[in-house]
């Protein structure tokens, strides 16, 4: 069932009104890849009345007061991408395309759309429920940030839309608490995962350097990052103040990830899978054909790539669904009427963290100290394929399904550092689960580019290569590796960029046709880079290339010197990748696509 979304269906219901209003930068598409779909059922599932705005109008009142007014609180998201992102390219140029407008074309969701939603609503709607932001727009932008399209820090996006709270992360367990509580009218003040302004700190709270510090000195904005970033654990995280302006931020702790059950209870809810009728009057939304047909099996990633936005929105713990709940899922799918036989996904964030996670970080919280993955893979982590490989055999035989691609990226490490079942994991991927293309993220071969970015030596890719190859001659297939490549990271040269061209033409045989430009996504690890120009932990000086021409010859050396290589590529996918991995883009879509199954 779609979430009404008219007033014609409030009546079908027979809903009098609303408890609860979310409004959306993107279509609504109903899936369980979209927050706003999740989180809508999630709240009606537990008795709440919601319906959904998406990418209202902001000149009139028309779209926003169709539904009336909540009685409980209006949820605002800009949508399943930072709205900055979705709209402009790393270069600042406006993105002509949308995959998550009907229609496809970028014209409907503006620039910092949870601002224009909170003003939109203010402005028709006089003392009127609160409001509040949520989705990864939020999320990233919930203390003061460097802004990269103003050039800036800002304040938190909550004092800038004037809204009354901020849910950050993953929202399910704390919009029913908060939904809760404003029913019952008691303070939220306390709820886990929320943020919200005060006139002045909360008691036994972490002190951040203040916005206008941070703002005008770089030494204390990274001050305040890594202090932020070191109370991000749900285990461990104390909550936070910092002063903006003449008023308080006040940053709860983290909420606790779901537990298997209440993430099967979540992805078990009944979604449409499909563009919202309204919508749909405009034409078709291209992410309904990625996701249609796709199944997340957990979220979360302790990669910690510092380019990447997935930890500070997702966390760095993962939680996973139980195979039923999958299998189930892949049992519905393949019920539908256009289903051909292909899912065209079962992943997450990162393909291969799925279904086992650290025992130690579970117990007391993640480590303070290190990263999980590098320099490598930390010993307690045990990786282990062996759920993975279950799970995929189990849709292989589930009825009506012919394949189930793993199209999400796969960590070579992860897959090496399983002695017992990483290579006989990737034996199946590699037989049974690849469309023609696997993904995988090296993004870079210089050991000082890797250090910024986080990522492992070229040392763990070249034997994943080799056997990727090796294997994929046993199946006697023909199929590839697609290498996802950064360039203009901050601490990367032209020079490196060079080396990466002379490392992908002689040890990876690849002809890059397409890179991805850094882009400073907010309350990233790299963004404090490219902000500060620091090696963040020693404080030592970076160089990072800021200029639009020096950012384009990076990726100039790179696409343009290409060689004469046959088969294999390199896509762009940062922006993806922060927010929704899976996603297809218009760069994908452009890939070549061989071997792909008949439909
Ligand atoms: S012990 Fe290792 S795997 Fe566990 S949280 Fe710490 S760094 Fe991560």
């Amino acid at each position: 069932m779609f979430l009404p979304a008219t007033p014609e269906e409030l009546r079908t219901l027979g809903w009098a009104g609303l408890d609860v209003i979310l409004v959306t930068g993107d279509s609504y598409i109903d899936s369980p890849f979209v927050g706003v779909s999740l989180i809508g059922h999630w709240l009606v599932q537990a008795g709440y009345r919601v319906g959904v705005i998406s990418q209202p109008d902001l000149d009139s009142s028309a779209d926003i007061g169709r539904l009336g007014e909540p009685a409980l609180f209006w949820g605002v998201t800009g949508g399943c991408i930072d709205s900055l992102i979705a709209n402009r390219t790393a270069a600042g140029k406006r993105r002509r395309e949308d995959d998550y407008t009907a229609g496809g074309i970028n014209c409907r969701r503006p620039d910092r759309a949870v601002i224009a939603y909170a003003n939109l609503i203010r402005h028709h709607f006089k003392a009127t429920a609160p409001i509040v932001l949520g989705g990864v727009e939020a999320s990233l932008r919930r203390i003061a940030h460097y802004d990269a399209w103003s050039n800036r820090v800002r304040r938190s996006v909550l004092i800038d839309a004037k809204a009354d709270l901020l849910v950050y992360g993953m929202g399910e367990r704390t919009v029913l608490e908060l939904a809760e509580r404003l029913r019952d009218r008691l303070p939220v003040t306390e709820v886990r995962g929320v943020c919200y302004a005060a006139t002045e700190p909360k008691p036994g709270t972490v002190e951040l350097a203040s916005y206008t510090a941070a703002a005008g000195d770089p030494a204390a904005f990274r001050e305040m990052f890594l202090a932020f970033a070191r109370n991000q654990d749900p285990l461990t995280g104390q909550g936070l103040s910092q002063r903006q302006d003449t008023r308080w931020l006040i940053h709860n702790p983290p909420q606790l990830p779901l537990t298997e059950p209440e993430m099967d209870a979540v992805y078990g809810m009944d979604f449409e899978r499909a563009l919202h009728p309204r919508d749909r009057r405009r034409g078709p939304a291209r992410a309904v054909e990625t996701i249609r047909f796709a199944i997340p099996t957990h979220r979360g990633c302790y990669g910690e790539c510092s380019f990447c936005a997935i930890a500070v929105h997702e966390g760095r713990t993962v939680s996973s669904r139980s195979e039923e709940s999958i299998l189930h899922e892949a049992e519905l799918i393949a019920g539908l009427p256009d289903f051909k036989g292909y899912i065209l996904d079962v992943g997450g964030p990162t393909a291969n963290m799925y279904g086992f996670e650290c025992a130690k970080k579970l117990r007391r919280g993640a480590c303070l100290d290190r990263r999980c993955l590098y320099p490598s893979v930390c010993e307690s982590l045990r990786p282990d394929h062996d759920r993975q490989r279950r799970l995929l055999a189990k849709l292989r035989r589930t009825p009506g399904v012919k394949q189930a691609i793993v199209a999400s990226g796969i960590r070579p490490d992860l897959v090496l550092a399983d002695r017992k079942q990483g290579i006989p994991y990737l034996r199946d991927v590699v037989r049974h689960h690849t469309s023609g293309q696997m993904k995988i993220a090296p993004e870079h071969s210089e050991e000082r580019v890797l250090r910024c970015m986080g990522k492992p030596s070229r040392e763990s890719l070249l034997p994943f290569c080799e056997h990727f190859r090796r294997l994929t001659a046993e199946a006697g297939k023909e199929q590839f590796l697609t290498y996802y490549l950064i360039a203009a990271h901050p601490g990367c040269t032209e020079a490196d960029m060079e080396q990466l061209r002379r490392f992908a033409a002689r040890d990876l045989s690849i002809r890059p046709e397409q890179v991805q430009l850094f882009t400073p996504a907010p309350s990233t690890l790299a963004t404090l880079m490219y902000h500060t120009e620091r090696d963040p932990f020693s404080g030592r000086p970076l160089f990072v290339e800021k200029t639009a021409a020096g950012r384009e010859r990076q990726k100039n050396i790179l696409v343009a010197k290409a060689g004469r290589f046959r088969y294999e590529m390199a896509v762009s996918h940062q922006t993806q990748k922060e927010v929704r991995p899976w996603a297809r883009t218009k760069t994908s879509r452009k890939k070549p696509r061989r071997n792909l199954p008949k439909r």
